[in-house]
């Protein structure tokens, strides 16, 4: 028998395996209970989560989509603490090599959680070895280069893994259909918002009245993290420029200073939305023309404005390109010629 290199040999761990995203953690909620909003996609962890633990069994593989800052990573944080697991957490584009994943599933402890966020870019390469990880819980390794090349299996910890994604479109359908549970995160409600951002401002020791965090839950683009980051800086307004104490009247006028509107809308969107008017009568325009003549990225306007705007009924989708509905030309002031 020759003698084959241990996995551990061929996949050292890597530093950056367990660092999951810091930053906004000491606002991250920690428990499912604080998790605030979602309320049907939360009573559904509540009820995977309980299940997983009675049977003693790894939790089936879990996929959430949904836009940036609604709260996938805090899920798998969650799911993790749930569950009294460690948490590693990746991230599709750094994965480059088979190599990198199998490090990292090589190293998993039983019933671990493995968070993969931007799931949608990682490597085909790379995703062919999470496809018998995900089923079997194996590794197909293949040892030597050429001829002498062999293919070995190994068993790995069975575990959990965790996909977040932005765009549900480009995942595969051989990896979507390996997830058990697959969720959509929406947009939160202002009242959800505000609900979040009197929780962090308990925690930063800032003081707000219920108004005035139901003015900035309004004005956030039904996003936690947009909440927060405003939250923070109408807090500096208030420190400033009052007595530290923020309320309604104060919070909007700190969040018009930073061009924030009263639908949430900040400069770029409101660009998008006049170029579309003013240059291109409207629209239907190419997204790829809206984005050169907003001086922005393609994915950025896909990624990050287009949802909120058409989510408010700004902006249509058109198989001939974007369009501006009157609701836009209202909200700019503008008239529909
Ligand atoms: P994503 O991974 O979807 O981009 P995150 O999980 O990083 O988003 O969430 C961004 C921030 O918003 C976190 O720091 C967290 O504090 C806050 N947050 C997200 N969802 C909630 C929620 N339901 N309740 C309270 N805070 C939340």
């Amino acid at each position: 028998m020759p003698d084959f290199p241990t996995a551990e040999e061929m996949f050292p761990p890597r530093a950056d395996a367990d660092a999951c995203a810091a930053g906004d953690d000491s606002v991250r909620p920690r428990r499912l209970d604080d998790f605030i909003g979602q309320d049907e996609l939360r009573a559904n962890l509540r009820v995977y989560l309980d299940a997983a633990k009675e049977r003693g069994k790894a939790l089936d593989h879990t996929l959430f989509y949904g836009n940036p800052g609604l709260g996938k990573t805090t899920l798998a944080q969650i799911m993790a603490a749930e569950l009294g697991v460690n948490l590693v957490c990746t991230s599709g584009p750094v994965l480059e090599r088979s190599g990198d994943l199998a490090a990292i599933l090589t190293n998993l402890s039983r019933h671990d959680l493995l968070f993969v966020d931007e799931i949608h870019r990682m490597p085909i390469v790379v995703e062919e070895v999470l496809y018998p990880a995900m089923e079997d819980f194996k590794l197909d390794l293949v040892i030597g280069q050429g001829p002498a090349a062999r293919t070995v299996k190994i068993d790995i910890e069975p575990f959990t893994l965790v996909g977040a994604t932005t765009r549900m479109g480009l995942i595969s359908s051989p990896l979507r259909d390996r997830f058990g549970i697959v969720a959509r995160l929406e947009y939160y409600e202002p009242e959800d918002l505000a609900r979040i951002v009197e929780r962090t401002a308990r925690i930063l020791g800032v003081s707000i009245s219920p108004a005035g965090a139901l003015e900035i839950g309004r004005r956030s683009r039904g996003t936690p993290r947009i909440a927060n980051r405003l939250l923070r800086r109408v807090r500096d307004f208030a420190l400033v420029h009052g007595n530290g104490e923020i309320c309604e009247e104060q919070a909007a006028a700190a969040l018009q200073r930073m061009d924030v509107d009263t639908s949430g809308l900040d400069l770029m969107d409101r660009k998008i939305l006049s170029v579309l008017i003013e240059h291109y009568d409207g629209g239907p325009v190419g997204v790829r023309t809206l984005a050169v003549a907003c001086g922005e990225e393609v994915r950025t306007l896909e990624d990050i404005y287009e949802p909120y705007l058409i989510q408010c009924g700004f902006l249509k989708r058109t198989p001939r390109g974007r369009m501006a509905t009157a609701k836009a030309y209202k909200h700019l002031g503008l008239t529909l010629r």
